[in-house]
This record gives C-alpha cells, sequence and structure tokens, in this order.
C-alpha cells in the first residue's frame, strides 16, 4: 500500500479520519470494474480541514491498481445511450467557452469509445481515446478501436500543445497523483484549450445522508472531490476560467435501482420481475455529479 497526504495541502497536519476501512482479506476479491455492483469495500478516507478534500490515506500500489484496471470488465453498455446524453451536454457547454476550434480531442478512460463517437459527430477531426481495460476496448466500434490507445495515461506518449479537448469523465477519483494528472493534461493542450472533467460530488446530499454506503467511497477511489476542493486544486495546477456545475446524469431505471444502497434480496426480485420492463426506461436527475471546465493559459 503507498501512504498518502492530502493530494492539495500535500500535508495531514489539517486531516481527520471520516472512515475506517474496509478492505477484502483476499486481494482475489477486489474489483475495479467501473460502474459495478457496489461491494462495499473502500479505503480509510480523511478530511483535510483546510481544502475540504476527502482522500484515501493508504492506496493499493501503482502496480495492483493497473492491473485490476486492466482486468477490469466492461458490463455497462446498457448505460451508454443515457452516458452519452450527459457527457455530450457537458461537452457542449465546454466548447461554448472554447475557440471552438475542432482538430484534435482525446478522451482519457475513454471505455469503449462511445464519447470518442460523439466527437466526431460534433465536428472533430481526429478523436483519441486513452483505456487501460482490454475488455472495454473490444466493445469499441471497429473504426473506433483504432483510436483507442491501451493503457494508463503518460503524457510522455502524446504530442504536446496538441488538443483543443481534453475530455476526463470519473477518472480523476482513480489517480495515484491527482496534480501530476492534471500538470501532465496541461502539457498536451493547446494553449486555450480546454479541460473538461465530469466527477463525483462528496458534498451531495444524497452523500451526505448514505456516508460510506453511497458508492462512491468505494477503493478504487484514491479521493473523492467537491466543488471547492476541484477548484483549488485546478488552480493550483495553473488552469484558468474555471467554471463548476452540477451535471444532469440519464441512467436506466435499472441502473439507479442496482446502484441504491438495499438488501440484495431486494434486488434480485426487481431483477426477477422488472429489469426486463424497465430495461428501456431512462430516467435523469442531477443526483451529485458535476462538471468542470477550464482553459489553458
Ligand atoms: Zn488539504
Amino acid at each position: 500500500m503507498i501512504q498518502k497526504n492530502c493530494p492539495i495541502c500535500n500535508t495531514r497536519e489539517y486531516s481527520k479520519k471520516v472512515y475506517d476501512k474496509k478492505l477484502p482479506l483476499d486481494l482475489n476479491d477486489a474489483n475495479f470494474a467501473g460502474r459495478k455492483d457496489p461491494d462495499g469495500y473502500h479505503y480509510e478516507m480523511m478530511r483535510c480541514s483546510k481544502c475540504s478534500l476527502l482522500y484515501a490515506s493508504e492506496i493499493y500500489d501503482e502496480e495492483y491498481s493497473n492491473k485490476l484496471y486492466d482486468e477490469s470488465t466492461f458490463d455497462y453498455s446498457d448505460e451508454l445511450k443515457g452516458l452519452t446524453k450527459s457527457y455530450s451536454f457537458a461537452l457542449k457547454e465546454g466548447l461554448k467557452l472554447s475557440l471552438n476550434q475542432r482538430e484534435n480531442f482525446l478522451e482519457i478512460g475513454c471505455g469503449n469509445g462511445f464519447m470518442l463517437e460523439e466527437a466526431l459527430r460534433l465536428g472533430f477531426k481526429n478523436a483519441q481515446g486513452i483505456e487501460p481495460s482490454k475488455e472495454a476496448i473490444k466493445f469499441a466500434r471497429d473504426d473506433i478501436k483504432k483510436n483507442i490507445l491501451h493503457g494508463i495515461f503518460d503524457s510522455s506518449k502524446l504530442k504536446e500543445n496538441h488538443y483543443d479537448v481534453v475530455f476526463v469523465a470519473m477518472i480523476i477519483e482513480h489517480v495515484v497523483d491527482a496534480n501530476k494528472f492534471l500538470r501532465d493534461i496541461y502539457k498536451i493542450l493547446k494553449p486555450g484549450g480546454i479541460v473538461l472533467c465530469v466527477c463525483h460530488n462528496e458534498r451531495h446530499i444524497l452523500s451526505k445522508i448514505l456516508k460510506d454506503k453511497h458508492p462512491i467511497i468505494n477503493d478504487e477511489h484514491a479521493a473523492v472531490f467537491n466543488k471547492k476542493a476541484l477548484e483549488i486544486i485546478f488552480k493550483k495546477n495553473n488552469y484558468i476560467n474555471i467554471t463548476i456545475s452540477n451535471l444532469k446524469n440519464f441512467y436506466s431505471l435499472n441502473y439507479w435501482f442496482k446502484m441504491m444502497p438495499m438488501p440484495s434480496i431486494f434486488k434480485k426480485i426487481y431483477n426477477f420481475i422488472f429489469s426486463k420492463i424497465f430495461k428501456n426506461f431512462i430516467l435523469g436527475f442531477k443526483a451529485g455529479n458535476l462538471y468542470l471546465i477550464a482553459k489553458k493559459n
């Protein structure tokens, strides 16, 4: 395990423990799949009173987490329509504030590339993606597959000052060093280019009620942000014109049900009787996700 300080303040001086550690005894039970069934595992979480960030005090080492991401499954294909709708809205908002150049688009953690398809639909000339899960890439459309680089984001493999838009959704919580991650994105953006970051809001009312039962408190998340902490960390890494808004998420009713903390017997009954009936029923509301738009100077 790697010990962590507050990634923003670089110290534990102002931090207090919020949640005790709850990890599987057998490491084979760890699962880093995106949008998995919540398994209740999470790191010990601390809150820094200076910057308000909630972060894990120790996390699996990078080699082990990368192995889990590499092996992770892709089982949210039913949700792609809803996800595209939510993320596309955020992307269009971002494009309004950018120079509106649509040459090079990059998504870090692109799954099967559904947002690369959307970027091309919106007129980008090139849409490139990086994805650590081999399984997710298998589900990519044939013409998109060649644009996806398998692995963890490594800026040294990409051109500097090259991208008009870098899109990252539900990734910043996962990275071992969030400052390095943001510095690396800065390097590859064109001057005036924008980063669009979708992430959880751990100060949303649902998080306050559910506490560590909320699926965002889990063993894949090295830190979980809120509006204040998110703004501070982007400012610290030289981004300008930062705006943060609540994102409306569109998911199937089945997904909302899957993520709800309740005994598994209810979920089984629901799946048996209702999941087929409600398969195409998509529901959108602001359930605690944020999107940030920021610019490279
Ligand atoms: Zn702090």
